[in-house]
């Protein structure tokens, strides 16, 4: 993996919280992961990028110090939108 690879990570604990999330798998592991509307877009956008599971995802952290984070900040922020109407 070099550090021009996005990762994707999901929130809301495999429970598809966030409205409009649809499931997927993990790039590494094949773990069914939901991925957040925002992620979706990205994933249009960008159809190469990684789509990891929390674990995976923290172990590409590990190997990779600046790997990058494509879409966490916008589905905590949608996570959070959902949960104030809630
Ligand atoms: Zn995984």
């Amino acid at each position: 993996m070099s550090s021009d690879d996005e990762i994707v990570v999901l929130t809301g604990g495999g429970r598809g919280n966030i409205p409009g999330s649809r499931r997927y798998n993990c790039t590494q592991c094949g773990k069914k992961i939901w991925l957040a509307p925002s992620g979706q877009s990205l994933m249009a956008a960008k159809p190469d990028i990684l789509l990891l599971c929390m674990a995976c995802s923290r172990q590409a952290a590990a190997r990779e110090p600046d790997v990058k984070y494509g879409v966490t900040r916008a589905a905590l922020r949608e996570f959070d939108a959902w949960k104030k109407r809630n």
